[in-house]
Order: structure tokens, then C-alpha cells, then sequence
């Protein structure tokens, strides 16, 4: 047995075989999702996850450390400096991972109780063509960017 360890979430993905392929929205011009595009896009989400975590442990590390150099006497100024502008992009690197992180998580669940690929805003279908380059795309190209305009 291996002690590799992941995600809570990942862990068991049984379900996917269960998935039907063909319950998936679709846009007008597109094939049908198949099952191995759909099992493509859960591999992708998988593989998104497992990076988003490590990225998140890492920037995590990288905080508590330095967090743990700040109280250091004698420091020379610019480096206190520098390492609150480090600080700043730890922290908004590790916002973002968990972002993506919580995007993913909900993607996966979302094939998984068949919800998958519908516009969160307007319920359209998200298309399949998005999908495959974003499989954590929660929102429609117009409604994307009608949200990137405000
Ligand atoms: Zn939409």
C-alpha cells in the first residue's frame, strides 16, 4: 500500500464511473460530452486540486517562517521591508490557491452530483469547448465577463 496522502476530497472518487456522460449541458454546435472527455476533465480537476494544495502548504511554510524571522534584532530596515512586501505576496498567493482550490472542489462535486457545466448566473450550458481549457469555470464566457466589467 502506498502512504501517499490526498486531498479529503479526492480521496475517493469511485463515483466517476457512475457519471453519465450524456446528462451533461452542452452548447448548441458541440458533440456531446463522452466519457473521456468527461474523465479527462475530473483528471484535470484532480490534478488542479493536488497542486493548489501543495501551493497552499508551501506559501503556508514560507509565512510561518517569515513570521518567525521578523522578531530578529538588529535587522537592517530594508529587509524588513523586503520581507513584509514577501509577506504580502505569500499571503495573497495562498488566497488565490484556495480560491482556485475551492473552485476545483466545488467542479468535482458538481460532475458529481450531475450539475456540472451550467452557468452559475444564467443556467445556460457553460460549453463544452471552456470547459475543457477551464474545468473549474463556474460562470458562462458572457457571464464572465460581464462580471470582469464591474
Ligand atoms: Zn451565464
Amino acid at each position: 500500500m502506498s502512504s501517499a496522502k490526498h486531498g479529503a476530497t479526492a480521496d475517493d472518487i469511485s463515483w466517476r464511473a457512475s457519471v453519465d456522460p450524456g446528462s451533461l449541458p452542452y452548447r448548441e454546435g458541440e458533440e456531446p460530452w463522452s466519457r473521456e472527455e468527461v474523465d479527462e476533465v475530473i483528471d484535470e480537476l484532480l490534478a488542479d486540486i493536488a497542486k493548489q494544495q501543495t501551493a497552499i502548504a508551501v506559501a503556508e511554510r514560507e509565512l510561518a517562517d517569515l513570521r518567525d524571522g521578523t522578531d530578529g534584532a538588529g535587522r537592517d530596515p530594508a529587509d524588513v521591508g523586503s520581507s513584509n512586501f514577501e509577506r504580502d505576496q505569500e499571503m495573497s498567493l495562498v488566497h488565490s490557491a484556495r480560491e482556485m482550490l475551492e473552485q476545483s472542489l466545488s467542479a468535482l462535486r458538481a460532475i458529481r452530483t450531475g450539475h456540472y457545466g451550467s452557468c452559475e448566473n444564467c443556467g445556460q450550458p457553460i460549453g463544452k469547448g471552456r470547459l475543457q481549457v477551464f474545468p473549474r469555470a463556474n460562470l458562462c464566457v458572457t457571464c464572465k465577463q460581464r462580471e470582469e466589467r464591474r
